[in-house]
């Protein structure tokens, strides 16, 4: 089975290649029959991507931060990460639609992927003016927080469409096993197309028949919320005794009948790349065949 589509992590870090380089990676994937997913990495510091890479804007708009200074994820470098961009300082709201407009006019994209985005996928605390003027009486920090980050994605969604309007939009936002209230939360950010689940069951120390467990009840509530389904696959990261269970990970995976399957590049932290990448390729085929 071939790939159908390719996900680019778009970083800041990058605009200066931008004119140039950027668009050549992008035009060799449509060249090949990829659709082309942009994803918002590290944007505002809430985006997921590679953690020692910082977000631009709210370095140098130190203003912009959420106050006190966000506790650094777990994969988080020490220093680099933990500034958080609060998305009711209107600089960032406004920088980071520009920013994404800007990507989809240059360089095109079939999709927007959401990754992960801190403040929806776990809670954060903002105690600064903006927030605490723009909370309504009735409603806890937390609760304020959700709903102010749920409307900036929400925002954000409407932008890539006003600019591309076919993207398909899909957040990265629940391992599949959280409570439905979670999902009903997710399903908040108006002109989302599809909700991502992540089963890493070798990442959180599972046999592989959670994995099935979890698909089952991810699917249930993500289409019970009235979104396409994603499934991103843990083929990154495996210790040699956890290969052979992808063959029965992907079947699994397949059982809950997902609109997309998302899969690592080969090399990613594997003791075994290559047997990785064969057993990707045989556990796809088994699902489409
Ligand atoms: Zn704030």
């Amino acid at each position: 089975m071939g790939a159908t589509a390719v996900a680019f992590h778009a970083y800041e870090q990058d605009l200066h290649r931008l004119p140039i380089d950027v668009p050549r990676i992008h035009e060799a994937a449509t060249r090949a029959g990829l659709r082309r997913y942009i994803s918002l990495a590290r944007l505002g510091g809430m985006m997921a991507g590679l953690y020692s890479v910082p977000d631009v804007y709210t370095y140098l708009h130190p203003e912009s931060r959420v106050t006190p200074r966000a506790k650094a994820g777990p994969h988080a470098t020490p220093g680099l990460s933990g500034h958080m961009a609060c998305v009711n300082d209107a600089g960032f709201r406004q920088y980071a639609l520009e920013y994404a407009d800007g990507l989809i006019r240059r360089l095109g994209a079939d999709g927007l992927i959401i990754d992960e985005p801190q403040g929806v996928v776990r809670p954060i605390v903002c105690e600064c003016e903006r927030c605490e003027a723009a909370r309504r009486p009735d409603e806890t920090r937390e609760d304020a927080q959700y709903r102010f980050r749920l409307e900036f994605l929400s925002d954000l969604c409407a932008k890539a469409r006003e600019r591309a309007p076919q993207i398909r939009t899909t957040m990265v936002a629940a391992v599949g096993l959280e409570r439905p209230e979670m999902f009903q939360l997710f399903a908040r950010v108006r002109g989302l197309d599809a909700i991502g689940i992540e089963p890493f069951w070798a990442f959180v120390g599972k046999d592989p028949q959670w994995v099935g467990e979890t698909c089952a009840t991810g699917s249930e509530r993500v289409r019970g919320v009235g979104r396409q389904l994603d499934i991103w696959t843990q083929n990154f990261g495996l210790k040699a005794r956890h290969q052979a269970d992808l063959p029965a990970v992907y079947r699994m995976i397949g059982d809950a009948r997902p609109d997309a399957i998302w899969n690592f590049w080969w090399w990613r932290a594997c003791d075994d790349p290559a047997a990785v990448m064969a057993l990707t390729r045989q556990g796809l085929a088994s699902i489409v065949s």
